[in-house]
């Protein structure tokens, strides 16, 4: 099959569209005719290496597929040959007390398609029978494959983890991203106010577009302000947080007495302070998430199927300019998320 590979890592010109064996099967697995992958920050991480994670070389990154089921291994009963699918990205071992209780993202095994296996960057993906996910028959391949990871991370931050109420305030940092623009939508069916940030004017008002109460473009104005004026002085009841070092400080300074902050990212940096008299006498929460759970993709997918969410497709490419796709990634312009085509 055709493939994206890289054998070393570095900047994107590591990735080569090339030649790959086709994958192998287990029992419990489908083989899936990929259509389209939605790229995320988490390949561009696995594409420079992060220390102490040894991803294997010669690797296949992508996470986020959409396709076609080709192949189904023996113990495979509730999906069949030719059916459309979207994949949970996420893949565990299905045994430990966490999988059994259904926190399997807390699984030891815990990995995503694509990080310490074989993704969706090529012409075939093999993933376990219980990561194929009911097929939104509302939206296109680019569409289905732009709502798994993103859309997942946030219901986990927004639900599981922070806990939002009804007509509470929160504040989604980097409205742009992928999972800024699925933060935005979730927090608003929830019933919450939505403060949204992102870097233009342009990217403000898709996130207006999105349901986003009150815009700030932390280029121009400053966040912690904006939000006390928006608040009358108050501050926000949650904080969407994925960015890191760059809006840490601004996060933290926005939250209300009692307030949460999550986060489930560093894409600017991971060395943040916290002064802690401030954390005790406000009585604030730190929460950090990672992926979700199964089960929560299927409830994100029941309401993508009735059209409560939509993923936001910033850029399609084809899959040989996977390498085009990353530099485009990284340069922060998109808003939503970043597509290859198969
Ligand atoms: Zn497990």
């Amino acid at each position: 099959m055709k493939a994206i590979v890289f054998n070393a890592h570095g900047g994107p010109d590591v990735l080569k569209f090339t030649d790959a064996p086709d994958p192998a099967i287990r029992p419990n697995e489908v083989l899936v005719r990929v259509k389209a992958c939605a790229l995320n920050h988490l390949d561009i991480w696995v594409r420079r290496g992060i220390p102490g994670v040894p991803i294997p070389l010669p690797h296949i990154p992508g996470s986020d597929v959409s396709g076609e089921i080709a192949q189904i291994g023996s113990d495979v009963t509730t999906v069949r040959v030719g059916q459309k699918v979207a994949l949970a990205p996420g893949v565990t071992c299905g045994k430990c007390a966490a999988c059994v209780s259904g926190q399997d993202n807390h699984c030891r095994q815990f990995t995503n398609l694509g990080y310490l296996i074989d993704g969706g960057c090529a012409e075939f993906v093999r993933a376990p029978e219980v990561n194929c996910l009911p097929y939104p028959e509302n939206l296109s391949l680019e569409e289905a494959a732009s709502i798994p990871l993103v859309f997942q991370t946030a219901w986990h931050m927004i639900l599981a983890r922070a806990e939002l109420q009804p007509a509470e305030d929160i504040l989604v940092i980097g409205a742009g991203s992928g999972v800024g623009s699925a933060a935005i939508q979730i927090a608003k069916f929830f019933g919450a106010r939505v403060l949204a940030t992102a870097g233009t004017d342009e990217k403000l008002q898709k996130a207006k577009q999105l349901g986003a109460d009150h815009l700030i473009n932390h280029k121009t104005q400053k966040i912690r302000e904006e939000v006390r004026r928006v608040t009358n002085k108050r501050g926000v009841d949650v904080v969407f947080e994925h960015v890191g070092t760059a809006t840490w400080d601004d996060s933290l300074a926005s939250l209300a007495p009692g307030g949460r902050l999550v986060t489930c990212g560093a894409t600017t940096g991971y060395d943040a302070k916290v002064d802690l008299r401030y954390l005790f006498t406000r009585q604030l929460s730190l929460l950090g998430s990672y992926m979700g759970t199964k089960s929560e993709l299927h409830s994100v997918m029941r309401l993508v199927a009735s059209g409560h969410f939509k993923p936001i497709v910033d850029r399609i490419f084809p899959l040989a300019e996977a390498a085009a796709a990353h530099s485009y990634l990284e340069s922060s312009l998109q808003f939503g998320k970043v597509v290859l085509s198969v």
